[in-house]
């Protein structure tokens, strides 16, 4: 059953909210909040815990563990991509048709390389693919950020700063390119509308019409692809 679960408190927290993520229960509660109170919850949504454990607990089932390894799959936008892991002279990465091929040097460290080399990959390629994106957006939509980068965030897709700055995380580049495309617009209208009010959705739609398949699969999938264990997703 649901006996173990990660408090997480904070001193803005009001309320107890559950939340499960890679797999796992996480109780956000305020900060003065009895452990007997919160377990008292925690069983009163034993349903609810139980039902999400389950499908996230299936679902990562399916998927093998990343162990980083020659013959694994990656995915570059949705399309699937063989690791091969090599031994040279020098350390890169390179894609040859659907093969992603990283080489380690006798000095790398077999347990933190390839994933290290692979990911700047990601964020390589990832930025690439923004800079063209950002080429061919019409400025007339008045949508012009100030900046955009690629980083990593563990539980989510993208973000939008006060400053105009859009912020993704390299994870993105699994999906699909729609669900990419969508992402980024979705960040994108958080320059006019800094919420997710009626406005900011009906502003996402004029857009990006398929908007709402696009929330579907990333709460779908984002449980696998997010999760650094697996980063993958099954069709
Ligand atoms: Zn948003």
């Amino acid at each position: 059953m649901t006996s173990s679960y990660t408090i997480n408190r904070s001193k803005r927290r009001r309320h107890l909210a559950l939340k499960v993520q890679h797999g796992e229960l996480v109780v956000q509660a305020p900060w003065h909040m009895s452990e007997q109170t919160i377990l008292q919850f925690v069983e009163q949504k034993r349903e609810w815990v139980e039902r999400h454990l389950s499908r996230q607990q299936q679902q990562l089932g399916r998927l093998q563990r990343r162990q980083w390894q020659t013959g694994e799959r990656l995915r570059w936008l949705s399309e699937p991509l063989q690791l091969v892991v090599e031994h040279a002279s020098r350390k890169q990465v390179t894609r040859q048709g659907a093969q992603l091929i990283a080489t380690m040097t006798p000095r790398s460290h077999a347990d933190r390389e390839p994933r290290l080399s692979i990911v700047a990959w990601y964020k390589q390629q990832a930025h690439v693919w923004l800079d063209e994106f950002f080429a061919q957006w019409p400025e007339q939509h008045g949508l012009n950020p100030s900046g955009w980068s690629v980083g990593d965030f563990r539980s989510k897709w993208g973000h939008c700063t006060r400053q105009g700055e859009l912020k993704f995380t390299w994870k993105l580049w699994i999906a699909p390119e729609w669900v990419v495309r969508n992402v980024v617009i979705h960040e994108l209208c958080h320059l006019r509308e800094f919420n997710h009010s009626r406005a900011f959705w009906q502003l996402v739609e004029r857009h990006s019409p398929n908007f709402q398949d696009a929330e579907v699969w990333l709460r779908k999938h984002g449980i696998t692809v997010l999760n650094a264990d697996y980063l993958d997703y099954q069709v």
